[in-house]
């Protein structure tokens, strides 16, 4: 790790100031993830920016009914807080498969949004990665890639984000607040996370000098009906192969609205909407979700390692949807080498 100043603003003004000032400057609060990346030499500010002390750490129910979560909400707390809990149980459910319970308690709502991939070869210095080091090539196009991306991949990078919580955000069409030297911007959750292009090195549209200050949740029609389905390697503390965050919302025994949003596939949650308006007026029946699901993946490209993420992701989806629409929310992790998708 190489030395770095440490600094820790008492407003939000004096941390974009820090921000525009220092533009290799990294921001921390849990520092779950940005710890690691310094310890392995990917990441390498000068300036560490402590923003634990900045006022962004409420959940608060707004008088339209939706809900706005302070950037500093630790993972836990949202998680099991009683609202989203009841209302958002789509939230609660990916929050807690993801991470292990230590971590929850110490990672952040604007954090989970700004973690890095997990592509092994982003963190090894040694390997080429247009991610860490752009201009320099992909080592995963060629090496082994059975984590990485199915959709939205280019020629420069084919990793897939890994947040769980993410996928839930997408699929309840989340919008990102953040603040920055022009003021305030809101941005939909869609249209936060990058796919990787010619430009993979940026994750996000943050601008140099914004920082995320909430996350915001309209009222949801998908309480009564939706999953959280996360396939992965071991039972816990994993990242996805693959994540489907489904939610219906059912009325006289046929689909109103659906929302489907695919992890552990793509640069960033990845959901169509075309899949979705397949399944408006449709009984919640296996042959509309394989149908939605077909829409959903099409365009999916395997590479070397990945091809079995195409059925396994078709299958996951028809498996969440089902499940979504039989009970109310609650999160599935199931381990592929013991129990099989049907
Ligand atoms: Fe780097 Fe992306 Fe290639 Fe991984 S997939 S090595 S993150 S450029």
């Amino acid at each position: 790790m190489r030395p770095f100043e440490l600094v820790r603003p008492d407003t939000l003004g004096q941390a974009i100031s820090y921000l525009q000032a220092h533009p290799a400057a990294r921001l921390i609060a849990g520092g779950t993830n940005l710890i690691d990346l310094m310890k392995e030499d990917v990441e390498q500010p000068d300036m560490l920016i402590d923003v634990t002390r900045l006022p962004m750490t409420d959940i608060t129910v707004m008088q339209d009914g939706g809900i706005r979560i302070g950037a500093l909400v630790r993972n836990a707390d949202l998680a099991y807080h009683p609202d989203v809990m009841t209302r958002w149980p789509l939230v609660s459910a990916a929050l807690l498969a993801g991470a292990s319970p230590q971590l929850r308690n110490m990672a952040t709502t604007a954090g989970n949004l700004l973690q890095r991939t997990r592509c092994y070869y982003f963190y090894d210095t040694s390997a080429a990665c247009n991610k860490r080091s752009p201009g320099q090539g992909c080592a995963a196009m060629d090496g082994h890639n059975r984590i990485h991306a199915i959709l939205g991949t280019s020629d420069q990078c084919i990793a897939t984000h890994p947040s769980d919580l993410c996928v839930a955000l997408a699929a309840l069409e989340a919008v990102v607040v953040a603040q920055g030297p022009a003021g305030e911007r809101r941005i939909a959750f869609a249209d936060f996370h990058r796919l990787p292009g010619d430009s993979p090195e940026r994750d996000t549209v943050l601008q140099q000098g914004e920082i995320i200050t909430a996350v915001e949740l309209a009222p949801s029609a998908y309480a009564a009906h939706s999953n959280y389905l996360k396939l992965r390697d071991r039972r816990s503390y994993a990242f996805a192969l693959v994540s489907v965050a489904a939610g219906l919302e059912i009325n006289d025994g046929l689909i109103v609205s659906a929302r489907i949003a695919l992890g552990g596939v793509a640069h960033k949650p990845w959901r169509d909407v075309q899949a979705e308006q397949a399944l408006v007026g449709k009984a919640p029946e296996a042959a509309a979700f394989a149908v939605a699901a077909s829409i959903l993946l099409r365009g999916a490209v395997p590479r070397r390692d990945n091809a079995f993420k195409i059925g396994l992701s078709q299958r996951s989806i028809v498996e969440a949807l089902t499940r979504a629409a039989e009970a109310p929310s609650r999160s599935l992790s199931l381990e592929l080498a013991h129990r099989p998708l049907p």
